[in-house]
């Protein structure tokens, strides 16, 4: 089970998850992914801490990047 996604903090859209692999460009990290969360209303971004599989596996890093989307909505 994955952590449920909060609105955008801003706006109040529903914000969408971006699966990226890491290997574009010149990292290396073949294999790997990185999870984005975008508001495509207002365009707000977050920095989301773990958000990549090149430390831990694809779940957790999702649930990493949902727990850092949902934390900033509570501060704000
Ligand atoms: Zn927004």
């Amino acid at each position: 089970m994955s952590e449920q996604l909060k609105p955008c903090p801003f706006c109040g859209n529903i914000p969408y998850i971006e699966k990226i692999p890491l290997w574009h460009g010149s990292h290396g990290y073949y294999g790997c992914f990185k999870f984005d969360i975008h508001c495509d209303k207002c365009g707000c971004t977050v920095n989301l801490g773990k958000n990549n599989t090149i430390y831990t596996d694809e779940k957790q890093a999702l649930n990493n990047a949902i727990n850092a989307w949902n934390r900033r909505t509570k501060t704000k």
